[in-house]
């Protein structure tokens, strides 16, 4: 079902949602949540770009005050992070929450929404969107966790896509929305409205190889999103779907047109229209660069969010064709799409980290710290990287994240700077979510379920 047959136009659009992990318990979380204290952190603030060494008290999933001291009396949980980092946490705006595939034949794995809620989790990914799943079904599973306040990072959905019939999505036998004219688009919109996703996903590519919405159509189902106060993100494919995008008022585009560097006039429009860019360069570099250098999966994150059959799988010299054919070519325009994003930030355009993980070439969870390496090869600080993978991204799904008064106890817990160095974001000390102290042992990948 998750063969990918991409060529040129179209690779990137694989992926997508498969049946989820649907009868997979979910983990009861405390009932009894206690405040917690963080004591002595090098707490970095990244949209002030400050380095504090400061302490952090949470109450009730809030960071609540910043005493010079331990407030006399205090009866909950303290730790001493005395020579630590903390950052907020990482946000993926971009994820197909079905599990990994690797570039060989028959390397998949399955995890299901639930399970990778826990694997982000592992990996300091407290909050994720799915961009495509089966609509009712991931639904229900956002829905379960939030009204039981479940553990695993916060699941936020787009549901179904919205194409044309036969377009990008339809490919990988999961029903989704077709729509070939502006009232389909309309009364689709409004159907879906209904049952409150979190955003609206558009595919838009008329140059591509499948077939594709008109612009009218495009219009229309922005346009009606819209009216319901509910954000949009737009797949596109060349720079012409992106103006399109831009002036119907997408509040999103996603993916990163690799035929050209990003013109001009597509720059004004995005500024003009306060469109965000979500890139996904995981997936767009990702078999290359971990065909590359397989090594990049031999940390502590990817060993724990992800089976030897998929990182073993990168070290193999038998791709499937189309994985070859996504190696080479991202090769041949990888400079291209490193310029684009440059050009992006630089010209003042949010940049908002999304991996398009589930597809080849990443791994759910690890792939948030594949992509800030990459905004940072492609010309943002370390600065910016971060704040486009926690603080933006998170204010994308309107979550509040900081290490701020008043912010959500939302952390992640480092052993080494990330401004010194971007890949410090992998060496993870613990997880803060929702005020507690996560047990990663517990949700990462267990020894007997390996290989
Ligand atoms: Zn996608």
């Amino acid at each position: 079902m998750f063969r990918v047959t991409a060529g040129r136009r179209v690779r990137w659009r694989a992926g997508a949602a498969s049946a989820l992990a649907f009868g997979c318990a979910f983990l009861a979380s405390s009932l009894f949540a206690q405040d917690l204290f963080l004591s002595g952190g090098q707490v970095i603030d990244v949209d002030a770009r400050e380095i504090r060494i400061q302490n952090l008290r949470i109450s009730d999933g809030v960071i609540v005050g910043t005493p010079e001291a331990l407030p006399s009396g205090f009866a909950g949980e303290v730790v001493d992070v005395t020579g630590r980092w903390i950052m907020p946490g990482l946000v993926d705006l971009h994820t197909h929450s079905f599990g990994n595939q690797g570039p060989v034949e028959g390397a998949m794995e399955f995890q299901g929404t639930v399970m990778v809620s826990n694997r982000m989790l592992f990996a300091g990914v407290t909050a994720f969107l799915d961009l495509f799943g089966l609509e009712d079904q991931i639904l229900f599973v956002r829905n379960a966790q939030r009204e039981n306040r479940t553990v695993g990072a916060d699941i936020f959905v787009a549901g179904p896509c919205l194409t044309a019939p036969e377009g990008h999505c339809s490919e990988y036998g999961i029903p989704t929305r077709l729509m070939s004219t502006p009232e389909e688009a309309r009364r689709n919109v409004d159907e879906l409205a209904a049952k409150a996703p979190d955003v609206v996903k558009i595919v838009y590519a008329p140059e591509g190889r499948l077939p594709s919405i008109d612009r009218a159509t495009l219009t229309a189902a922005i346009e009606a999103a819209t009216s319901h106060a509910i954000p949009t993100v737009i797949h596109v494919q060349s720079w012409d779907d992106v103006r399109h995008a831009a002036i119907a008022g997408a509040t999103a585009v996603t993916h990163i047109p690799d035929d050209e560097v990003i013109p001009d006039d597509v720059i004004a429009l995005m500024l003009t229209h306060g469109v965000a860019s979500i890139p996904t360069l995981s997936v767009q570099f990702g078999v290359s660069d971990l065909t590359a250098d397989p090594t990049l999966l031999d940390g502590p994150i990817a060993q724990g969010v992800t089976t030897e059959v998929i990182r073993a799988a990168y070290r193999s010299d038998d791709l499937t064709p189309a994985a070859e054919r996504w190696r080479l070519q991202q090769i041949e325009d990888g400079p291209k799409v490193l310029a684009s994003v440059r050009r992006l930030h630089e010209a003042g355009i949010q940049v908002l980290v999304g991996t398009d993980s589930g597809n080849l070439g990443t791994i759910q969870g690890w792939s948030v710290h594949h992509e800030m390496k990459k905004l940072v090869e492609a010309g943002l600080e370390p600065w910016d990287a971060l704040a486009a993978a926690t603080t933006r991204g998170a204010a994308f799904l309107a979550q509040n994240y900081g290490v701020n008064i008043g912010d959500a106890a939302n952390l992640v817990i480092l052993e080494a700077s990330p401004i010194d160095d971007i890949d410090n974001t992998e060496r993870i000390v613990s997880v803060v979510h929702r005020g507690q102290i996560v047990d990663r042992a517990a949700l990462g990948v267990r020894p007997s379920t390996t290989g």
